[in-house]
Order: C-alpha cells, then sequence, then structure tokens
C-alpha cells in the first residue's frame, strides 16, 4: 500500500540497519545498545528521545531477561509504538464550521497540504473554500489557485502585498454565505523573528476568533521531515507564539531519516495528525501510530 511504499526509505535507513546489528551479535550486550543508539541517532531520532528508547530497551531487556538478540527487534518495535501512540488524534473536521489554519515555513510542504486537504473533503461531499491568506508571495496565490482548480473549489484571494487579516475576513464572509463546511487558509511562512511572526498570525488568529466563533478552529503546523532537527525546533518555535492543535509531517517519502516523527512526537507536545507520503493526492494520510510501525517494521 502507499504508506508502506512511502516509508521505503525510512525503512532502509531505519529497520533495515537495526536488522543488520542485530544479525551482527549472537548476544545481547552493552556493544549492541551502542550501536543501536548510532542507528537512532543517525536516522534522525535525536539525542534525547535515543537515550530515552535505549534506556527503556535496556529495562525491558533486563526485567524479560532477553538474551537473544533477534528478540530485541519487537521490544524495539513496542517502544517506538509506545512513543507514537501518544495523544494519537486525527483530523476531525466533522463539526460544520471548520476552519483550517495552516502555518509553517515557506517550503515545508504547506501549499501541497492544502491542496490534498481540499481534494479529499471535495471528494466526502463537503464543500472547501481555499484562503490565500499568504499574500507575500505572488507565486504562493498563484500555486494555492492552481490547487483549487485542480480540486474544483473557491478560493478567496486578494493581490499580492495585501493584508492577510483582509482575505480572512473576506473568506469568513465568503464561507457563511455559501454555506461552507471547511475553510482552509493559507497564511505566511516567513519565520523572521517570533515577535515578527506573533504579530502577523496574531492578527488572522484574533480576526477568526471575532468573525467565526461557530467554526471549530485548527492550527495545523506543516513540518518537514526531511530537514531533520529543523522540523523539531520549527514546531518548538511555533508552539510559543500559538496553539497549534496539530502537525502535518510531510515529504516522509523522502527522507532515510524518517525517526524524526519519533523527536517530534516525543519532544513537542502535539499530535502529529496527518503524514504526507508522496506527491500525490492520495499521498496525505492521517497517522495512526499502529499502520506507521506496522510498515515500518514489515
Ligand atoms: P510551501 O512553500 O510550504 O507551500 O511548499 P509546497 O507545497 O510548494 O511544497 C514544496 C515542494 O514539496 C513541492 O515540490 C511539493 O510537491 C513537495 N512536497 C510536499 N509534500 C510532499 C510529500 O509529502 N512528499 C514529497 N515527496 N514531496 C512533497
Amino acid at each position: 500500500d502507499r504508506l508502506k511504499q512511502g516509508l521505503t526509505k525510512a525503512k532502509q535507513g531505519i529497520t533495515d540497519r537495526i536488522d543488520e546489528v542485530l544479525k551482527a551479535y549472537t548476544k545481547v550486550d552493552e556493544e549492541l545498545l551502542e550501536d543501536l543508539e548510532e542507528v537512532l541517532i543517525t536516522a534522525d531520532v535525536g539525542v534525547n528521545t535515543t537515550m530515552d528508547i535505549i534506556e527503556k530497551l535496556e529495562d525491558v531487556i533486563r526485567t524479560k531477561k532477553i538474551t537473544d538478540p533477534q528478540d530485541v527487534r519487537e521490544e524495539l518495535k513496542l517502544i517506538i509504538e509506545d512513543i507514537l501512540s501518544k495523544d494519537d488524534t486525527k483530523l476531525d473536521v466533522s463539526h460544520s464550521p471548520t476552519i483550517i489554519l495552516m502555518v509553517g515555513v515557506n517550503g515545508v510542504g504547506k501549499t501541497t497540504t492544502i491542496g490534498k486537504l481540499a481534494h479529499r473533503y471535495k471528494s466526502e461531499g463537503k464543500k472547501v473554500l481555499l484562503a490565500a491568506g499568504d499574500t507575500f508571495r505572488a507565486a504562493a496565490i498563484d500555486q494555492l489557485e492552481v490547487w483549487a482548480n485542480r480540486c474544483n473549489v473557491d478560493i478567496i484571494k486578494h493581490q499580492e502585498g495585501a493584508d492577510p487579516g483582509a482575505v480572512i475576513f473576506d473568506a469568513i464572509k465568503a464561507s457563511k454565505a455559501r454555506g461552507v463546511d471547511v475553510l482552509i487558509c493559507d497564511t505566511a511562512g516567513r519565520l523572521h523573528n517570533k515577535s515578527n511572526l506573533m504579530n502577523e498570525l496574531g492578527k488572522v488568529f484574533k480576526i477568526v476568533d471575532r468573525e467565526y466563533p461557530e467554526a471549530k478552529k485548527e492550527v495545523l503546523l506543516v513540518v518537514d521531515a526531511t530537514t531533520g532537527q529543523n522540523a523539531v525546533s520549527q514546531a518548538k518555535s511555533f508552539k510559543e507564539v500559538c496553539d497549534i492543535t496539530g502537525l502535518a509531517l510531510t515529504k516522509l517519502d523522502g527522507t532515510a531519516k524518517g525517526g524524526v516523527i519519533l523527536a517530534v512526537k516525543s519532544e513537542v507536545d502535539v499530535p502529529v495528525k496527518l503524514i504526507g507520503v508522496g506527491e500525490k493526492m492520495e499521498d496525505l494520510q492521517d497517522f495512526d501510530s499502529k499502520s506507521f510501525v506496522d510498515a515500518l517494521f514489515s
């Protein structure tokens, strides 16, 4: 299936290398654990999360008196699944109207993710509207329009340089008039400094709270898995300036270092709701820890 296919590189970078280590040993010792530690760190799991995993593994090896390296695989899988399943929450747009504010720095796959979501909800028979709230780049507006046309959904846009708040205001007005179920808003992706970002997003958030209290609000932060630990630090920065309700981790198909999802899960206290495993419309998936770990360890 697509998930398994999308995780091919991650499997090579994580699971295949774990298996190589386990095969190289006849008994479970300190050296084996050190080798596993290196695999995890190389796969962008991050130092803290890796230490945590190895500690848990040591504990379980001791309590279950595990001596066969092959038995370590299942324990490691369980520990990873345990980390990933914490706060497993799906993106829920069953409330109508729902407004989804997409935040994240440029290039992470924000527009693509908006397009994929629009396609998904439109296919489900929902009335979808897009708002081109990133007015700083003409290209961002154009690209969002390409997706709107592709998915056959309406878009509210102003000219480059316009006030993002005004775009969102108009989009809310249009949503009410047209009976929109899901309004998906792009926002500016420049992260010059925190106060600057806080200012820009703050204005948009205030308008949403004031003008659209009947809507369920989702704030999705999009981060790029191929940027490794940068994805973790971006998530931490955005969390400081706005209330993120979920993460979309894109481009997992493009990296052998898919371990970043573990770092994100354990170091950022926000549920991963979506994962991107390819460029096609159907490559945006709800994150489900069990299927994810099963695909990775298959
Ligand atoms: P934005 O600047 O954040 O809006 O980023 P875009 O949506 O324009 O995406 C940047 C690039 O990443 C584009 O070439 C997308 O096709 C690509 N992209 C986005 N999501 C994924 C994904 O899950 N997998 C892969 N392989 N590419 C993706």
